[in-house]
């Protein structure tokens, strides 16, 4: 890759999501008035920035930045994550909150968009820290989050624990009143749900065994029996080599902040489990091979799922990845251009918008119980729908990937009449599939419920 186009990549996410509305803006059909009207639908509704004041252990005050950012409510509340992370600023929340939005959408969840992030470092705080943290961010937020208006769920270090103390600040803000749909990702105790932890590991195993048995992967029709790499082991990471591990796959690298463990015959997971409990990372388990937090993006495996956070495959090191499939578990790992390079390598790319929307299709049926004040489920249960779900949604953007592949003439032609100064269209991938899927929903909403007043 020339060195020129490597130091010009642009890498702050909220200009890629840009740059990803815009690549799905020519195949939207019907979207008439798409200057105004894209404007509407991409720029967030609201955004809220927080200074939070927090005593520390010992005794002195820090400051901290909050944001929360209402991306889109055309079709449902707003639903999303609350971050924890260092870099966490306006541009990462918002990028964040649009692609809620069109994950919500993509998965037919009756939600719009939103995300939460502090910046701060939890690895570097007590538990009484993280707490405080919370509590005032939440009772800060006020009622810019509510059961019927926007509903946080965990993100990156966060987690249940995080969410019971959303939830236990936000009702004693609002005594008197059922509260329990605030947030998502509880814990059972308190109105959670079974299989939300693994939900979005999961999700993304159903997405990925539809995708391999349509045959939209050449050479790969079956996860059983397959290599996979995966950078992050929280949350997402983690689960999912579990979950593939537990399908048959062999987990040939994993790596987390400290970096990383790979073994070509396949990691012995309950041994990198044992190892990271011990040392809190995964570099330096016994018997495998040490890697850096990128190592897992550059293994020779079939299936690489980038689960930590984005940016990770870029211009920079996109020519040494060397999977078959990259299914996206973190929400934008990969960057525009490095996309590009893998798609015209013939590496599909399983977009975020589709591949980890499984958290919060568990999420709404969290919501939906705990509005109802329903009694418990089982897990079994959970997991079915989540799997018609997500074996749906990917049907779903199926048939617009090859809609669009098969009219891709008329879509340049309709274009170019109407942009005659545009760059030729591309045809398109399986991201702009899914964001065509999701723009699309999004647009009919609006446009049904027309402009207020
Ligand atoms: P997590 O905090 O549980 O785990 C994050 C992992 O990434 C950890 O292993 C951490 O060590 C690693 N990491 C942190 N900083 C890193 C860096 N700079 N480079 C490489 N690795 C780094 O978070 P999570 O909930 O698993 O979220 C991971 C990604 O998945 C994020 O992009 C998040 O937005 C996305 N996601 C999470 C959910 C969910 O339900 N938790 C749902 C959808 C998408």
């Amino acid at each position: 890759m020339p060195k020129s186009d490597q130091a010009a990549e642009d890498l702050n996410p909220h200009h890629i999501a840009r740059s990803q509305f815009d690549a799905a803006l020519p195949f939207v059909e019907d979207l008439s008035d798409w200057r105004g009207m894209s404007e509407w639908l991409f720029d967030p509704e609201r955004v809220v920035k927080l200074t939070l004041p927090v005593v520390m252990d010992d005794g002195h005050v820090q400051v901290f930045r909050g944001y929360r950012v209402l991306h889109n409510t055309a079709r449902g509340p707003g639903k999303g994550g609350i971050r924890f992370y260092p870099t966490v600023d306006e541009d990462e929340v918002s990028a964040l909150a649009t692609w809620m939005t069109w994950k919500c959408a993509v998965v037919d969840v009756p939600f719009g968009g939103a995300k939460g992030g502090v910046e701060c470092d939890p690895l570097q705080m007590s538990i009484a820290e993280k707490r405080r943290v919370t509590r005032r961010f939440i009772s800060s937020l006020g009622d810019d989050i509510g059961p019927y208006t926007d509903i946080p769920a965990p993100d990156m270090n966060t987690d249940a624990q995080v969410m019971a103390w959303i939830y236990d600040t936000y009702q004693m803000m609002h005594r008197h009143t059922i509260n329990l749909a605030v947030v998502t990702g509880k814990p059972l105790d308190l109105g959670g749900i079974p299989g939300r932890t693994t939900a979005t590991a999961q999700g993304l195993a159903y997405v990925l065994e539809r995708i391999l048995e349509r045959g939209e992967v050449p050479g790969l029709s079956r996860i059983e029996g397959s290599r996979v790499s995966v950078q992050g082991y929280g949350n997402v990471g983690r689960y999912s080599a579990l979950i593939l591990h537990d399908m048959g796959a062999r987990i040939v690298a994993v790596a987390d902040i400290g970096g990383g463990a790979a073994n070509p015959d396949g990691l012995d997971l309950e041994e990198v489990d044992a190892h990271f409990r011990e040392a809190g990372t995964t570099l330096g388990t016994p018997g495998t091979q040490p890697l850096d937090v990128k190592g897992p993006l550059e293994v020779e495996c079939d299936i690489l799922v980038p689960a930590a956070l984005e940016n990770q495959i870029t211009l920079e090191n996109v020519d040494r990845v060397n999977a078959s499939v990259v299914i996206e578990g973190a929400n934008g790992p990969t960057t525009p251009g490095a996309d590009r390079a893998l798609v015209d390598r013939g590496i599909p790319v399983i977009p975020d918008i589709l591949a980890n929307a499984g958290g919060v299709a568990v999420s709404y049926f969290e919501w939906e119980r705990n509005l109802a004040n329903k009694l418990q489920v089982e897990e079994d249960e959970v997991n079915a729908r989540l799997r018609a779900q997500m074996r749906r949604a990917t049907d779903g953007v199926l048939e617009v990937y090859h809609r669009l592949q098969d009219h891709l003439p008329e879509y340049r032609d309709r274009w170019h009449e109407a942009m005659p100064d545009a760059p030729p269209l591309r045809a398109a991938d399986m991201r702009t599939a899914a964001m065509v899927t999701a723009v699309g929903r999004c647009w009919s909403a609006l446009a049904q419920r027309g402009v207020w007043p």
